[in-house]
């Protein structure tokens, strides 16, 4: 079990209290920044869009499905050239219109799929919530990376990244009632990476505002304490004014409980065993990844990594590897492809690489997250090399996607 938990406040600081499915990938267009500020790079247009809503069957049975569709209604967009003439002008706004019109009959049909999903969330099972599928690169429709398990109705959050609270909630808006705000009890973060912790002061004090009585219980590798002293330090003055002020907030929603784990069993309930696993993540000491066990099925995220041989052995025959992916090659405005990739190869996994990684797995179900194009390379590409070497499902994973595997 990870050490003895440590209960973090303000006034002590201390103890007081689509898939676009393999079959039909789709094509997001940028080429994400791994882990650094963002070089600028091309607005892509989805190409799976049409059927990147709710809904939509995979080897899976009838999941996943999307409990929100796309609401970036926004028209592909060319850099570069700015002058135009007229007629170019003109068939770009109406071709504009024409997208947009079909961007609302998406969404109206996405609508309504959503409430005949929302229904038909299971009282005991298990299921995988991708709360955010992004990277640091600030795409629009990729938010940071969160995993929502959900066991038994209760929801186990695995990473922190920008905008988990939000989409946990678009997720409780869509039927996944354990994602109610107040609900959100449980994390584990696999490294300390901005893009998978820039979502903590959002887990811990937006349940709390919501509502949320009980501390945060926060799972990570030695320095999450630190993170959270200090973030629970920065809010201070707003948690003394809703606490003393008008607002009348509770005195203890928004502390946290830390646990800064080590390689082994880290939590275990009466709905999932979590066991923790080091990877290779670059020059980070630690990054774990997770494997989860519920009375149903065994799930492993591998966190950030490069080709790992403890993630094949925590999978082992999973139902469910959830796992990190590059393709391509191609360098950055700073960095040429020669230094960006070799940064690539010492942090993450290569899709051609992912496929060996999933077969020595054996991994029943492939899930592929934090995704990053490089060059001219795109999804349809990265699930073809992953492919070469395994044989098994594919699934891309996008925001809110709902699998239960
Ligand atoms: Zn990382
Ligand atoms: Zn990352």
């Amino acid at each position: 079990m990870g050490k003895r938990a440590e209960t973090i406040s303000a006034s002590s600081g201390g103890s007081e209290s689509n898939e676009c499915d393999s079959r039909q990938a789709h094509h997001v267009g940028s080429s994400p920044q791994e882990d650094r500020g963002g070089a600028a790079g091309e607005v892509g247009e989805d190409t799976c869009r049409e059927e990147g809503g709710v809904g939509g069957t995979s080897s899976l049975g009838s999941l996943p499905w999307r409990v929100r569709g796309g609401l970036h209604a926004r028209c592909p967009v060319d850099s570069g050239n700015v002058e135009q003439s007229m007629s170019q002008m003109s068939t770009r706004v109406l071709g504009c219109y024409l997208w947009l019109l079909a961007e609302v009959i998406f969404l109206a049909m996405a609508h309504a799929q959503t409430k005949t999903a929302a229904a038909s969330e299971p009282a005991t099972s298990t299921s995988i919530v991708f709360l955010g599928t992004g990277t640091p690169r600030p795409q629009p429709d990729h938010e940071g990376p969160s995993i929502a398990v959900i066991a038994n109705g209760k929801a186990y959050l695995v990473d922190a990244g920008v905008g988990v609270v939000r989409q946990a909630n678009a997720a409780y808006i869509g039927g996944i009632s354990s994602l109610k705000i107040e609900d959100l009890r449980v994390a584990f973060i696999t490294h300390l990476h901005s893009d998978h912790t820039l979502g903590l002061p959002d887990l811990i004090f937006t349940p709390w505002v919501m509502g949320r009585t009980a501390p945060l219980e926060l799972y990570g590798p030695t320095g999450i304490k630190t993170m959270a002293e200090n973030i629970i330090k920065a809010y201070a003055q707003d948690t003394n004014i809703r606490i003393d002020g008008m607002e009348g907030a509770n005195r203890n929603g928004y502390k946290v409980n830390v646990h800064e784990i080590n390689s082994g069993v880290v939590y275990q309930d009466a709905n999932v065993k979590v066991t923790a696993f080091l990877v290779k993540h670059g020059s980070w000491p630690k990054a774990y990844g997770y494997r989860f066990e519920t009375a149903h099925k065994t799930i492993v995220i591998s966190g950030d990594t490069r080709p790992s041989k403890s993630v094949s052995d925590a999978c082992n025959g999973c139902d469910v590897l959830i796992h990190e992916v590059y393709s391509g090659y191609g360098g950055t405005s700073q960095k040429s492809p020669e230094e960006w990739m070799k940064y690539m190869a010492a942090f993450h996994t290569s899709a051609q690489e992912l496929g060996i990684v999933a077969t020595q797995a054996r991994a029943k179900t492939l899930i592929v997250t934090h995704y990053v194009s490089l060059g001219s390379s795109d999804q349809t590409e990265m699930v073809n090399m992953i492919r070469k070497g395994f044989a098994g499902t594919v699934v891309v994973a996008r925001d809110l996607d709902v699998i239960a595997p």
